[in-house]
């Protein structure tokens, strides 16, 4: 599944690989996607100039002058760049954005948990309305950890990875935090030290900087103009191992339906 540092490779690789900003069409091959594709994009986005490409949270966002296309790649997305119009939609691709030099954003999903979505203003869309701060940025401190950290009573996993709290860390990364800054992953957010709050957020956001250097985790998910697969696995350290780097035996439990793996010497 992709996560905030698949997203961010993904959103560099179009800035890179789409040497165009104009587009001249939406084509919808399939429309069914977690929510119906709207017929309407074409309207929106067609024949307008897009300003800005970013990330935020686990979207990635084509920003114009009139507001903003949502792109989410759910469980399976994927987002071929293609040089040209001639490639015939194969069978789970959903929607392609064509440009005017003849490049081509195609989204394919096999899954079909991903979306596409028009806003005219992200503070006000469903989606993305309440979104928690970004890993990344200077809003994700001390103080706004222990916060929240006091306020709600959660195992401190849940916590970092509720999306209305901190958008963009999902289970990988998150089980890969708490063995980095040595909390064990069901430990009460309110039961945390001063320590453990300042090395929980470095390591967020030591793992995330290291992991959007090397591509991302799952190879799956973006495929490079050329066709050729745009991640490179990376080295976990934690999840979905069998041991720990000190030898014990490393536990795998459930929380909140989720494999949490952890080091039960490690991480207290
Ligand atoms: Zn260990």
């Amino acid at each position: 599944m992709p996560e905030l540092p698949e997203v961010e490779t993904v959103c560099e690789a179009i800035k890179e690989n789409i040497k165009s900003r104009d587009i001249l069409k939406f084509n919808i091959f399939n429309p069914n996607l977690r929510w119906k594709i709207d017929k309407k994009i074409n309207n929106n986005i067609s024949n307008n100039h897009i300003d800005k490409i970013y990330r935020r949270g686990k979207y990635i966002i084509l920003s114009f002058i009139h507001g903003s296309l949502l792109i989410h790649l759910g469980m399976t997305g994927v987002i071929k760049l293609l040089n040209n119009n001639n490639n015939k939609a194969s069978k789970h691709d959903h929607f392609d954005i064509v440009f005017k030099n003849g490049n081509v954003l195609r989204y394919n999903d096999i899954r079909k948990f991903g979306s596409v979505h028009w806003a005219k203003d992200l503070k006000k869309h469903f989606l993305t309305k309440d979104l928690g701060v970004e890993p990344l940025s200077k809003d994700f401190n001390y103080k706004y950890l222990y916060k929240i950290s006091k306020q709600k009573n959660v195992s401190i996993k849940n916590l970092i990875m509720d999306q209305k709290i901190l958008t963009g860390v999902g289970n990988i990364y998150a089980s890969e935090s708490l063995y980095l800054s040595k909390i064990h992953p069901n430990k009460k957010s309110n039961q945390l030290t001063k320590k453990n709050h300042h090395e929980l957020i470095l390591s967020i956001k030591k793992v995330l900087k290291k992991a959007i250097k090397s591509g991302g985790t799952s190879l799956k998910d973006f495929k490079n103009i050329d066709g050729t697969p745009g991640y490179f696995k990376q080295k976990l350290l934690i999840y979905g191992k069998e041991y720990c780097q000190c030898g014990e035996k490393v536990k795998n439990i459930k929380i909140n339906g989720r494999a949490s793996f952890f080091c039960t010497l490690c991480q207290s």
